[in-house]
């Protein structure tokens, strides 16, 4: 290995959450770095559901972050709080919990709940020009100490290193590590939300309004509750902190997650992924029917033109690879099910390790894959922990068939 002498130039691939959360890490250490997003723009989706945010995600933010991004994110989030892991049956009868009701907070070890289009608009404050829209990366060529990243338009962008942070689906990773397995868990899903206002509390029992709550129905259908209320009003919290910031206001609400097993839906597969925003909402209702009256409400009252589906798959770790100029991080190298909130969690804390990492190197002049292969020897370990937690939680709380260690 050649020893560079300055910083090297970073190409991410993907403007999500840990592409972001990069970008800003690499930037706080004076790192030249671009990010490609095959999006049109920041809002050709709808980005929309609720994100838990752990300890190691925080940690990770509050890294990358300057401090006053840091400090709005904090309070466009819920209060901090301790997940319960507590679980009801359809009739709202408390199945169990991991921890007690009213377990002190722990601040070392508390969670937050971010909106997941709200964090990513902080995440996009200040890179404006760092972030290229209508980008879409299909691969790349390493020629010696350049990489250069290749783009669906046939042009093609030169870097030092290249990240990998395009999400499950990435066209990169197949190319990087075509051993790579995208699991489909079987499940899917459908989501919804409801605004939360003050007829809405007035019905829903407030231990319903904490963490995540799962509710496991009969025919292994789980509708996952979770509610979303930022602790200072968003334009608000821009004014104080940040007014430079771009945030659309968002309003408190409750989403729920019905996820069943493909087969156990009432319309084939292919019909639930044509099936427009009304007919899911439908789908839904149907499906929660004899319910709870609270639950069936929660359902009733949801926005239905924002219902949508999703199908759950993870990546499990691959074998070990060779490190190179060219690495991953996020969904696209360990994706894990919803089950347990770590997916955005894990993409976030890789962030903030390999940026550290990239600029230890950089300050030292050490070689960058020297720094790529202390990451990825490190992210390997929590990262195999938190996709397999999330295929056993998978088993457990969506009665899925056998997932983990497969
Ligand atoms: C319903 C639901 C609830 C969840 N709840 C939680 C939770 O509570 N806590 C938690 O930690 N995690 C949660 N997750 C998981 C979390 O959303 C993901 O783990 C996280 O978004 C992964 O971040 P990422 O940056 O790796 O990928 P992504 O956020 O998926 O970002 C990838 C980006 O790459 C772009 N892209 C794709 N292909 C290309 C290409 N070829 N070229 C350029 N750009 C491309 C995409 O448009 C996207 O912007 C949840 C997921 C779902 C679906």
């Amino acid at each position: 290995m050649n020893k560079p002498t300055r910083a090297p130039r970073v190409v991410i691939s993907g403007a999500g959450v840990g592409g972001l959360c990069l970008a800003q890490g690499l930037r706080a250490h004076g790192i030249d770095v671009a990010v490609y997003e095959a999006d049109r723009t920041a809002d050709s989706r709808l980005q929309g559901y609720r994100l838990r945010i752990d300890e190691f995600g925080r940690a990770a933010l509050a890294a990358c972050l300057p401090e006053r991004l840091y400090a709005l994110l904090e309070a466009t989030s819920n209060r901090l709080y301790m997940p319960r892991g507590v679980t009801y049956d359809e009739q709202l009868n408390e199945l169990g919990a991991h921890r007690p009701a009213g377990t002190p907070l722990d601040p070392a070890r508390a969670s937050m709940v971010v909106n997941r289009r709200t964090l990513r608009q902080v995440l996009l404050t200040g890179l404006r020009e760092v972030v290229h829209f209508g980008r879409t990366v299909v691969g790349y060529e390493a020629a010696g100490d350049t990489v250069h990243v290749r783009f669906a338009d046939g042009a093609s962008e030169a870097a030092e290193v290249f990240v990998i942070a395009d999400g499950i689906n990435s066209l990169a990773r197949q190319q990087r590590l075509p051993h790579a397995q995208v699991l489909d868990t079987g499940l899917r899903g459908v989501y919804g939300h409801m605004a939360l206002d003050a007829e809405a509390l007035s019905w829903i029992p407030p231990e319903l309004l904490g963490g995540s709550r799962p509710v496991l129905g009969p025919d292994r259908r789980t509708l996952a509750l979770g509610v979303f209320r930022p602790r200072t009003p968003i334009p608000e919290a821009v004014r104080r902190h940040a007014p430079e910031a771009e945030l659309d206001p968002v309003g408190d609400y409750l989403k729920w997650t019905l996820v069943a097993p493909a087969e156990g839906y009432p319309v084939p597969e292919d019909e639930l992924f044509a099936a427009g925003p009304l007919q899911l909402h439908a789908l839904a209702t149907e499906m929660t029917e004899g319910w709870h009256p609270v639950l069936r409400r929660m359902v009733a009252r949801a926005h239905r033109e924002s219902t949508f589906a999703l199908s759950i798959r993870a990546v499990p770790l691959p074998e070990r690879w060779e490190p190179s100029r060219i690495t991953l991080l996020g969904d696209c190298i360990h994706a894990t099910t919803p089950v347990g909130g770590v997916g955005a969690n894990t993409a976030l804390r890789d962030a903030a390790l390999l940026s550290s990492h990239l600029a230890t190197a950089a300050e030292r002049g050490t070689h960058p894959v020297a720094a790529i292969a202390a990451y990825e020897d490190a992210m390997r370990g929590y990262a195999h922990q938190a996709v397999q937690g999330s295929l056993r939680g998978a088993e457990t709380v969506f009665r899925a068939r056998r997932l983990a260690g497969v």
